[in-house]
């Protein structure tokens, strides 16, 4: 997007934040922590070096000099705060560098339209060049493509691989829970996917899963971000819609009260913060 399109101001990102933020995100931008920095028609998007080792994902769209939306992976993105209203620091960061240097944002097409675009061949290649690159992708070939029910069955040490990568990635440091509950957050998208298609054992399978590691390495943070907990809550719904949903599939309908009994459990012990509270409802309700 040229500059002169978004109409974008210093005022209008003034508008958007307290003082402090405003402050942050410009060191942040004069230190050069915008990375990756690319842009899809009105949408901006990068990589935003925060304090510490911490990436986050930016993404905010800018309409005739207004703040349509915007999305940080970061935990006061995760908490919903970011928003056309209020944003963080890092989208701040994103913003100003884009008022400075428009010409760093590569033009980056839809990436839907991009793949759309390529044959088959083309796409293999290109799948072959990414593994190479990243080969602990090489597990998502191990997924069942929730399109159409599927009729593979989803492996739950798949999933559980996977989240157990995410947390050995983050080194179990503190403030590390918005990175980490963004990477699991798009493993959830994979079981809402499935419930889409009305296929509950699959998205029985990435709800369970996900809550059970979430939980075992719990303890190891302080979540005060609640990212963490914004992610059992999000599995524990998942699990209520697949028991009220999967009727006839007596097995099913076991494991995923089970799973729901566990959560519950384990909020007893910890001492009530309050992370299964729905789970009784549920099971009560829905027989
Ligand atoms: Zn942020």
């Amino acid at each position: 997007m040229p500059k002169h399109k978004s109409n974008l101001t210093l005022e209008m990102i003034r508008r958007h934040v307290d003082a402090l933020t405003f402050g942050r995100g410009r060191e942040y931008a004069y230190a050069k922590h915008i990375a990756h920095a690319r842009h899809a028609g009105d949408t901006l998007k990068a990589d935003c070096f925060g304090s510490g080792e911490n990436v986050y994902r930016v993404q905010v769209t800018v309409r005739d000099g207004e703040i349509v939306d915007a999305d940080c992976s970061c935990p006061v993105g995760m908490d919903g705060d970011c928003s056309q209203t209020t944003v963080c620091a890092h989208v701040v960061a994103l913003l100003l560098t884009f008022l400075e240097q428009p010409e760093l944002f590569r033009d980056f097409e839809d990436l839907d339209v991009a793949l759309e675009r390529r044959g088959k061949e083309e796409l293999v290649a290109l799948i072959k060049q990414m593994l190479k690159q990243a080969p602990e992708l090489e597990a998502l070939l191990e997924i069942p493509l929730a399109k159409n029910k599927s009729t593979r069955v989803l492996n739950a040490e798949t999933i559980r691989k996977q989240v157990r990568g995410h947390f050995k990635q983050s080194g179990y440091r503190w403030g590390t829970e918005g990175l980490i509950a963004s990477a699991m957050d798009s493993i959830l998208d994979l079981g809402d996917d499935y419930v889409a298609n009305r296929d509950w054992r699959n998205a029985t399978t990435v709800y369970h899963t996900v809550v059970d590691q979430v939980l075992e390495q719990f303890y190891q943070f302080h979540d005060e971000s609640g990212a963490l907990r914004m992610l059992v809550e999000r599995g524990v719904n998942g699990l209520a819609e697949c028991f009220s949903e999967s009727v006839n599939e007596a097995m099913l309908r076991a494991e995923t009260l089970r799973a729901l009994f566990d959560v519950y459990q384990f909020d007893v012990e910890f001492g009530g913060i309050g992370l299964g509270d729905n789970v009784p409802e549920v099971i009560s309700l829905d027989w």
